[in-house]
């Protein structure tokens, strides 16, 4: 039978066991612990012998079945769901990094995780440096023999900056650099990372995979691309489980000592969303494209910022990369942040609220809000001007949007 296509499999991913009644969702086994026949049953189970489900912040039904079915869309090695975005992040680093190790970014970052690598890590002893992902040569020149990855993700936002992959992955290869995406913003079936050279994608499942912000989540997923020898921490790791080594590690240790576990519950909303996320990915990227096109017509809009504008600086590298879907953010100008803040207070079917990919339109002045704890100078490095508004586009019909949009540019300069 010829393999089935990606939203096909979205959909009929197969239980690891039969359900008992015939159930076509996965259940939610909302449950701690799982019972053994024997005293024999449980040892193997503990010792990894035997694979069994134990306690529910080790491994889950509920839970794995989300995994396998991310697992069957993306074919990675492997898939971990964590209890959120930031889990997955803070989880593969302190798996994959020793005290005195670096890791390679870029201010371009999700504030969160900026303030991860920058306040909470580094008192752990992690150092971070940051490069212009844009220019490899740059990244090649901050390598050294302590470096573990190089951090970036697919689209950054509120930069909307878009790193060509390849000539990045070019940088990495070579000198045994793991290279860890955060694509929140173009999950699976908007973009194939394993094509691209991405070993380890980590992605805030909250987003676009939820089904429109019904519970946070995280994924760590893993290519099997990246010879975990070359990683000084999981060296002995590798030795035993080569390719699993650190999902491995993370079930077996980081994961299950941290305990930012995934909730059944939430796994099975989760799932729910994955199955609609094909269907709201083109309808909201279809609004933001609409959305732009009048933003640039706009005389009070001094600048529109999207990917999939065809006067983008990184038009052909985002169409290369995720074809004609570039995410469904935007960004734009207007004269100051009185402006802003008069725009904000004026729509009505806009939501002032931060998320992305809601199924409802999200709108936030980045700059007074998730980057409020950064200086001036930090937040211009950062890309974050304070005459920037972010647009997080929804399902709605574009059209009732638009009108939004125009009344409330109204009487603005
Ligand atoms: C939201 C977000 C995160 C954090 O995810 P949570 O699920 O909120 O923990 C990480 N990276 C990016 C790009 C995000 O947008």
């Amino acid at each position: 039978m010829a393999a089935y296509r990606l939203i096909t499999k979205i959909l009929h991913a197969k239980f690891s066991k039969e359900d008992a009644h015939g159930s076509l969702h996965m259940p939610v086994y909302d449950n701690v612990t799982f019972e053994f026949k024997s005293a024999e049953d449980l040892e193997l189970a503990f010792q990894g012998k035997k694979p069994a489900h134990m306690y529910s912040r080790i491994s889950n039904p509920t839970v794995e079945h989300f995994e396998q079915r991310v697992q069957a869309i993306t074919d990675a090695q492997g898939v971990m769901a964590l209890a959120s975005g930031m889990a997955a992040i803070s989880n593969t680093i302190l798996a994959i990094c020793r005290t005195g190790d670096n890791i390679i970014t870029s201010k371009h970052l999700f504030g969160n995780t900026y303030s991860l690598f920058e306040q909470t890590l580094k008192d752990w002893g992690l150092q971070t440096r940051y490069a212009d992902l844009t220019q490899p040569q740059e990244v090649a020149r901050l390598i050294d023999e302590k470096t573990r990855a190089i951090f970036f993700e697919t689209i950054t936002n509120p930069q909307l900056e878009v790193v060509d992959l390849k000539a990045l992955s070019a940088v990495a290869k070579p000198r045994n650099v793991l290279l860890i995406a955060d694509t929140t913003m173009t999950p699976p079936y908007l973009f194939s990372a394993k094509e691209f050279g991405v070993d380890l994608e980590v992605i805030s499942s909250t987003k676009w995979i939820s089904g429109g912000a019904t519970s946070v989540g995280g994924l760590i997923i893993d290519y099997g691309t990246y010879d975990w020898k070359r990683n000084d921490k999981l060296q002995k790791d590798a030795v035993k489980y080569g390719p699993f080594a650190l999902l491995n590690r993370l079930r077996r240790e980081v994961y299950r000592n941290i305990g930012a576990c995934m909730s059944p519950y939430n796994a099975y909303l989760q799932s729910l969303g994955l199955e609609t996320l094909p269907l709201r990915l083109d309808a909201a990227c279809a609004n933001t494209l609409k959305i732009a096109e009048f933003l640039q017509k706009a005389p009070q809009v001094k600048s529109v910022n999207y990917p999939g504008l065809k006067n983008s600086a990184f038009y052909q590298i985002a169409r290369k990369q995720f074809g004609d879907k570039p995410g469904g953010v935007l960004t734009f100008d207007l004269a100051s942040k009185e402006q802003c803040f008069a725009f904000l207070n004026k729509v009505k079917l806009l939501r002032r609220a931060t998320n992305l990919q809601d199924n409802r339109t999200l709108i936030l002045h980045p700059a007074s809000t998730i980057f409020c704890e950064y200086d001036a100078k930090l937040k211009q490095e950062m890309g974050v001007r304070e005459t920037l508004i972010r647009l997080a586009v929804g399902i709605e019909d574009y059209r009732d949007l638009i009108a939004d949009i125009e009344q409330g540019l109204e009487g603005l300069r």
